[in-house]
Order: structure tokens, then C-alpha cells, then sequence
């Protein structure tokens, strides 16, 4: 790699104070070694796909750290994250939003979450279309669950060199933010965060809107 973790990542906060933008460090895949290496530069937020990668390295880590879970997760494997996730970024149904809710319960927590929109053209990424998503937050009682915070959004855009593309889908998934935001949640405060943008894309995604990113790659190196 050209330029150590804590250069990375030093040049990646600089660009995101004007955007007043955090870092989600994305250490999926990689040893407990370089996630400490980034937190004794100062990198508190660590975002994980795979729930026992994640519950194994929360073990290990100091205690301090910010876990995001910014993978699909399974219902049935919410109850081993529920005890220390702080950001669960890809909420994508009802049912997981319960689940959530039901498990920060017995552990007497509020855990907070973003609504996953699927911004991208490509069948394969998960989330919520505009209309279920809009069906949802209309028809289920998702004001009553204590346990859980709805903080935002979150979406990927479309794997593709095509920036016109990539700069609409994110500019599509700040609209729905603001749009919420100005209804549903016009009286929530919580409700400020837009989680957009990867190693690729994440520029397009500030000059969007993007609140929090998750970038990996450009700090870790590229995964196996
Ligand atoms: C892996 C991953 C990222 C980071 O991707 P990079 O291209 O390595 O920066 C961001 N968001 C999600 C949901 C991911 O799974």
C-alpha cells in the first residue's frame, strides 16, 4: 500500500471536516492488528458486514469504539449484536425493525438505526424500494418501538464508472432524507444522518449530502 492507515486516514477526515462528514472506517475481512493501528490514530467508528467477525473483534478491541453493523443482516442473528452495536445501518424491513427493538429491549439499550433505501439500478443491492419504504413508514407503528432510534438513511449507489449515474442515485437517496425529514420525522432530531458513499464514490457522496461514510479499501487496502 502507498500510504500507511493513519495517513488515510488523516487525509480522508480532512476532506470530510468542511462536509462536518464522519468516518465510517469499513474493517470487514481485515485483522484486529490494523483496525488498532487505525484507532491509535484516532479512528473510533469501525462498520462490519459479517455478525460473528464483528461480535469476535468487539471482544477483542477496546471498549470505546463506535460498531456500526452496515451489512444485510438476519433477524436470527440480531440477539449477538444487540449488547454493544451502536448503528445498525442497513434496516430493510418491518420485521428486522421489530426484531431490533425486541432484542435492545432485553438489553436494556436503544440501539439506533437507518432505513436502507435501494438507490441502485443493480437487482442484486438490498433495501427498501421508494413505495414500500414510503408504505411502511405510513401503515406500521414503528412510533411505538422504544428501543430502537431511526437516525436516518442509508443507500448504495450502482457499481459503475458512469458518475452521472452514481451523482443521481445519491442526490435520489438525499432527496428521500429531506423528504422524510420535512414529514415523518419532522419533530424527530435524531433523524439527521445520510449514510452514502464508498472507497469510489465517496466525493460524489459528500457534494450530495452524505453525512457518514463508509470507506474501506482506501484505508486497509483492497480485500482478498
Ligand atoms: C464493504 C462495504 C463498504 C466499503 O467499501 P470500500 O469500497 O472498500 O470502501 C461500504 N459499505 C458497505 C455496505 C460495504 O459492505
Amino acid at each position: 500500500m502507498a500510504h500507511s492507515i493513519c495517513e488515510s486516514i488523516q487525509t480522508i477526515q480532512a476532506e470530510l471536516a468542511p462536509y462536518d462528514a464522519r468516518l465510517v472506517a469499513v474493517s470487514k475481512t481485515k485483522p484486529t492488528a490494523l483496525l488498532l493501528e487505525a484507532y491509535n490514530c484516532g479512528q473510533r467508528i469501525f462498520g462490519e458486514n459479517r455478525v460473528q467477525e464483528l461480535v469476535e473483534k468487539a471482544e477483542s478491541l477496546p471498549t470505546d469504539i463506535e460498531w456500526h453493523f452496515i451489512g444485510h443482516l438476519q433477524r436470527n442473528k440480531v440477539k449477538y449484536i444487540a449488547p454493544f452495536v451502536d448503528l445498525i445501518h442497513a434496516v430493510d424491513s418491518w420485521k428486522l425493525l421489530q426484531e431490533i427493538d425486541k432484542r435492545a429491549r432485553a438489553n436494556d439499550r436503544v440501539i439506533k438505526v437507518l432505513l436502507q433505501f435501494k438507490i441502485a439500478e443493480e437487482d442484486s443491492k438490498y433495501g427498501m424500494g421508494d413505495k414500500e419504504m414510503y408504505r411502511f413508514l405510513e401503515q406500521e407503528d414503528w412510533q411505538s418501538l422504544d428501543h430502537v432510534t431511526i437516525c436516518g438513511v442509508m443507500g448504495m449507489a450502482t457499481f459503475t464508472d458512469n458518475q452521472d449515474q452514481v451523482r443521481s442515485e445519491f442526490e435520489r437517496l438525499s432527496d428521500h432524507f429531506q423528504r422524510l425529514k420535512s414529514t415523518q420525522f419532522e419533530d424527530h432530531d435524531d433523524f439527521r444522518e445520510v449514510s452514502m458513499g464508498m472507497s469510489g464514490d465517496y466525493q460524489l457522496a459528500l457534494a450530495a449530502g452524505s453525512t457518514m461514510v463508509r470507506i474501506g479499501s482506501s484505508i486497509f487496502g483492497s480485500r482478498a
